[in-house]
Order: structure tokens, then C-alpha cells, then sequence
């Protein structure tokens, strides 16, 4: 019953394809098993962009893909899915999943707890969220299977959920955030029947683990559209109150333009392929609320340097629970305000013993970002830059020039 196109009519360039994915789809099928990259990488393959990653789906059991890779992982309690390395290269290998039975555990509000039973490939594509990320591609064949008019819908840039949007949000809330994401990334408008149920259905976000939200969040922020994201959150009534996480981001009064420079730094360093570290965007995000606290010690007397550890341990104590923050982050973030205040010594070895800072780029970024929101003197994040680059007779000249 899925809609067969050819290569001829869904255009797909097969050289987007990693070879990986193409090695784990022919060793299944060579085994007797189905085997199709899915969801995400077909839709960015027919939107012409290159996958970031790949999942295949198949009909072989994790145990039976397990066996036929050498460095293959059965990971997950909820659904096992199998990990496939290559090298530094990561394949999610998944096994068709069956329809969501009435009889499947939920929570109170209709959340579906868990439901890992195996199935045929159209339950499969049913259980999938939105109609661009329910198509199969086999890249033997170079055809595309499409059971729920993904294809009409990628032309008309749409997103669409499948089945009842309602019946969908409430047996996973988190995908709410996921529509949001796509349309801001894609620059996709979303069906009306699709949108309709965001706002009164928000609140059911509240009752999914925190741990899953922020992985959604952070996979928003560092989508490379975060400041796109967040007007669209707010457009589809997921404002603040909702997370503790979006407060953070939209409740600012004093960080509000630190909080948008971070983020339209973050964007453009992903567009241009560069590294992100979650560290250095929470890092930012809580920044005015470390400040704030800072001068609290200070005023009451503490010396700065232990006034601003006091101040990054009360903003990390109250965070990290509420924000499901993992503790290389936090530690991460803890270095970052760490740095800030030994930038101000510009004399004798501190400056050069800063350089040797493992952690120095990001500390240098974060002190750029400060002067251009204006909290402090742009002349100390040009002092660095011009330290930073200078040679060994350059960066003694800067060590004497009283700024
Ligand atoms: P990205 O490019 O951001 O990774 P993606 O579509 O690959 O986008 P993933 O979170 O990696 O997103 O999920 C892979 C696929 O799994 C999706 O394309 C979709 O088919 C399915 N999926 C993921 N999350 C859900 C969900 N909450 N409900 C239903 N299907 C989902
Ligand atoms: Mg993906």
C-alpha cells in the first residue's frame, strides 16, 4: 500500500548517502532481511541536504542485527535499538515497531509508557511522528517507500503529523517540540490541523521525564535555527511557565540581549559546521543569574573571586535537578565563569598562564560575548584578541600599555 517511487521521480542524489549506511543496508539484505534508511535522512536526502546521521529500520530482531556486524551494541531498555560502528561513525539499526495497542502502559494524562512490541513496516511508519520523516529509502533499489504522502508534503513544505494530531501529542507530548523544531529548521509551515492542538495541549510537557525534554531542547538549541525555534515556540503558545528551561531562556530582563548574542552565536557557528558545546550555551543562558548573584556575595562583603564561586554553586545547585543539566556540563559551565574574572589581570604571568588554559577558547569567547552585550568594556575583549594573536615582543607591548 506505500507510494513506490523511482530514482527518476524522487530525484534523491545517491552520492548524499554515507557508504555506512549503504554497507548496513546491503549486509542485512544479504542476510534475508529488509533494510532501509529512514525517518530524518530520507527527508534531508529529498530535500537535497546531506544526512547528518542514519537510521535504518528493519525487520530483523537487535539480536539478528547484532550478529551480523563486529562492532554492533544492543542498547536501550524502553526499545532496543542496535548500535553499528564503524570507526568513529555511529548507525542506529531499528527494528520495525508495531502499532501502539490500547493495552499499552500509559500514565494518567495518556502518555504511553512503553510499548516495544515488534511489527510490519506499514505499523511502522504509522507509529512515526511527522509524514516527511515516515519514508523508507533502499539504496539498492533507489527507491523511495511512502506510506503517508511525505513526498506531497516535502513539496509543499508542510508538516504534518500522522494519525489524530491530539491522540499523537497526548501519547507523546515532547512531540509538540518537534514539530516546532522542523518548522523552524526546514522553514516548513505547519498544517493548521496539526498546529491547532499546541497551545491548549502545552501544559502536557510537564508531565513527560526532564531528562527527554532537554534532550529535545538542547537538540533545538543547537539545531543551528535556535533563535527561529524559540519565536516559533512562542508563536505555537509553548511560552515560558511551560519548562524551567524555556524561563531560562525567555525570562531575562537584564540578559535578554546576552541571552539572544549567545544564541545567534551558536547558530552561526553550527551553520558554518563549527563545534558547539552544551557547556558553553548553558554557560550563557544562566550567566545573568550567576551575575546577579555575584554582586549579592559582594555587596554583603565577600572578596570577589570566592563571592563568584558561591554565586556559580547556587545557580548550578538550583539548575541542575530543575534543568536535568548532566554534570560534564555543569562542570564545563563552572570553568567558563571560572575564567572570567582572571581576563582582568593584565600584568606579570596570569596572561600567559591563561593562555595555557585548557578550556581558554571558550572562556575568550564567552568574554567577547560579554563585551558585545555591553555588560563590559569592549576594550578588554580587544586587549585579548590582540594578545591572543600577538607574537612574543606584541604581547609584551600589551603588558605595559595601561588601558
Ligand atoms: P534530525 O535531523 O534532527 O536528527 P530526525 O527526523 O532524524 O531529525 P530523530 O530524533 O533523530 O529526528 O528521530 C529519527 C526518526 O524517528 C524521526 O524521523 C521519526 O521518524 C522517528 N521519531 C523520533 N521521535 C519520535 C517521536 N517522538 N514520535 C514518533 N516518531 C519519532
Ligand atoms: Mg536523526
Amino acid at each position: 500500500e506505500p507510494t513506490v517511487l523511482s530514482a527518476k521521480e524522487h530525484g534523491i542524489n545517491p552520492n548524499l548517502l554515507s557508504s555506512n549506511a549503504i554497507r548496513v543496508t546491503q549486509t542485512l539484505q544479504e542476510a534475508g532481511f529488509k533494510a532501509f534508511v529512514v525517518g530524518g535522512a530520507v527527508r534531508d536526502l529529498l530535500l537535497g541536504v546531506k544526512p547528518k546521521d542514519f537510521d535504518i529500520a528493519t525487520n530483523a530482531t537487535p539480536e539478528q542485527v547484532k550478529r551480523l556486524f563486529r562492532r554492533a551494541f544492543i542498547i536501550g531498555k524502553r526499545f532496543q535499538i542496535v548500535h553499528v560502528m564503524f570507526g568513529q561513525d555511529l548507525l542506529e539499526v531499528t527494528t520495525f515497531r508495531g502499532t501502539v495497542t490500547d493495552g499499552a502502559p500509559k500514565d494518567e494524562h495518556g502518555r504511553v509508557l512503553r510499548d516495544n512490541t515488534f511489527g510490519e513496516q506499514h505499523e511502522d511508519a504509522v507509529r512515526r511522528d511527522f509524514t516527511i520523516n515516515a519514508m523508507y529509502y533502499d539504496p539498492a533499489t533507489q527507491t523511495v517507500l511512502d506510506y503517508h504522502d511525505g513526498i506531497a508534503d516535502i513539496r509543499k513544505k508542510t508538516l504534518r503529523i500522522i494519525g489524530v494530531p491530539e491522540a499523537r501529542y497526548r501519547e507523546d507530548p515532547v512531540r509538540m517540540l518537534r514539530v516546532v523544531r522542523f518548522a523552524a529548521k526546514l522553514q516548513f509551515t505547519i498544517d493548521p490541523a496539526t498546529s491547532a492542538p499546541i497551545a491548549v495541549m502545552a501544559p502536557l510537557i510537564n508531565n513527560v521525564p526532564t531528562a527527554r525534554v532537554f534532550d529535545e531542547m538542547l537538540k533545538l538549541l543547537m539545531s543551528g535555527h535556535a533563535m527561529a525555534c524559540l519565536q516559533q515556540l512562542r508563536k505555537e503558545g509553548l511560552h515560558h511557565g511551560l519548562m524551567p528551561l524555556l524561563d531560562v531562556v525567555l525570562e531575562q530582563p537584564l540578559g535578554e540581549k546576552f541571552v539572544t548574542l549567545a544564541l545567534a552565536n551558536t547558530d552561526e557557528r553550527v551553520r558554518q559546521g563549527k563545534p558547539v558545546s552544551p557547556g558553553f550555551l548553558f554557560a550563557s543562558l544562566l550567566w545573568h543569574q550567576v551575575l546577579e548573584k555575584w554582586d549579592a556575595y559582594k555587596a554583603s562583603g565577600e572578596f570577589p573571586i570566592p563571592a563568584l564561586h558561591l554565586a556559580a554553586d547556587d545557580v548550578l545547585n538550583r539548575q541542575t535537578d530543575a534543568l536535568a543539566l548532566q554534570r560534564k556540563i555543569g562542570s564545563d559551565m563552572r570553568d567558563i565563569w571560572a575564567m572570567q574574572p582572571r581576563f582582568e589581570k593584565r600584568a606579570g604571568k596570569t596572561p600567559y598562564k591563561l593562555l595555557e588554559h585548557p578550556r581558554m577558547r571558550a572562556g575568550y569567547d564567552f568574554l567577547l560575548l560579554r563585551c558585545a552585550s555591553g555588560e563590559i568594556d569592549a576594550e578588554l575583549g580587544e586587549w585579548w584578541t590582540g594578545f591572543i594573536n600577538g607574537d612574543g615582543e606584541e604581547r609584551e607591548h600589551l603588558l605595559t600599555v595601561k588601558p
